[in-house]
């Protein structure tokens, strides 16, 4: 993923819009890239900063916008790294009932062809 493609990403990704598959990508750039990492917290900060202001809830400070982006990106890595174990676990199932089916045609094939 380039930049420019995760700037764009980040107003979704606030917002909880990403897919999964986008997720994975923009986490990747986030742990490669200081300057999106800038440009996350400056956005985050700010979106975090009028959510407050809307409900009144004045008293957050910069430590604590910083945490809890903090924690929105270890969430966010905890749920794209269990959607990936579920997808190795997919493949893995798919792969042996699609060998075990082969295997039992190639039994009844053999028994039928020698007779038995
Ligand atoms: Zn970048």
């Amino acid at each position: 993923m380039h930049c420019r493609t995760f700037e764009s990403k980040i107003p979704a990704y606030i917002a909880g819009q990403l897919n999964m598959e986008e997720m994975q990508e923009f986490l990747e750039h986030l742990d490669s890239c200081r300057e999106c990492y800038d440009e996350l917290e400056i956005t985050y900060s700010v979106m975090q900063g009028i959510r407050q202001l809307d409900s009144e809830d004045g008293d957050t400070t910069a430590k604590d916008l910083e945490l809890s982006l903090d924690r929105s990106i270890y969430f966010s890595q905890d749920r794209v790294q269990k959607w990936t174990t579920r997808l190795v676990i997919k493949y893995a199932l798919n792969t042996a009932a699609f060998w075990s089916v082969l295997m039992t045609l190639w039994f009844q094939f053999r028994f039928w062809i020698e007779g038995i």
